[in-house]
């Protein structure tokens, strides 16, 4: 075990996009801690099988680390389009770094082409699920979004908006149900003209 926590020291993986395997033994000898730790018992029947489970749902829930997001940024061959694109409500489950917490919600994504350059819907959907299949804060989360769209597509500007409910805020501490954490981040065109910024927001949150 001390071998693999310090194999894993030098780890920058939000950054590099590299990520070792996971080891699905270390995270359930973890979670049968957690368990005693709180006074359970792990050998009862209905928490044998737990510690597994859980190792294979934290699997999932980190898979975007070991994935590249770059992959997801090719334009579509062939078709051209000039004018503001806005995918909206591309649903998003993430985990925050602080509570290993689940927080939850919507996606919105404007950009406006270079050149004609678009993007599959389905390939902005699955930027944003690699980028939320990983340990996060809700600001990182949107920038690395409108970031890794700007730097691959190259399009004039780049809005990503993200709405989102944090379960480590509605289910502990404050325990506020309805409270939505709201994070964008502008690039481009975007951050430079105001009228087109106002524009997508209001396309976006549906208000003129
Ligand atoms: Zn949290």
């Amino acid at each position: 075990m001390a071998t693999k926590l310090n194999e894993q020291v030098n780890n920058d993986t939000s950054q590099t996009g590299e990520c070792p395997d996971v080891d699905l033994d270390l995270i359930a000898q973890g979670v049968r801690l957690i368990l005693e730790g709180i006074g359970e018992d792990p050998a009862r029947p209905g928490l044998q099988e737990t510690p597994r489970r859980v190792a294979e749902m934290y699997a999932e829930l980190t898979s975007g680390m070991r994935e590249d997001p770059a992959q997801h940024v090719v334009p579509l061959p062939g078709d051209k389009h000039d004018e503001m694109v806005i995918v909206k409500d591309i649903s998003i489950a993430s985990m925050c770094e602080h509570h290993l917490a689940p927080f939850v919600g919507k996606c919105h994504i404007a950009y406006i082409p270079r050149d004609g350059r678009i993007l599959g819907i389905s390939k902005l959907a699955r930027l944003a699920e690699t980028f939320s299949r990983r340990l996060q804060l809700q600001e990182r989360l949107t920038t690395d979004i409108a970031n890794t769209l700007f730097e691959g597509l190259k399009p004039i500007g780049v809005m990503v908006v993200i709405e989102a409910s944090h379960t480590c805020m509605t289910l502990r501490g404050v325990r506020k149900a309805d409270a939505k954490t709201v994070t964008s981040a502008v690039l481009g065109g975007f951050r430079t003209d105001p009228r087109t910024r106002a524009e997508a927001m209001a396309l976006i949150t549906g208000k003129e």
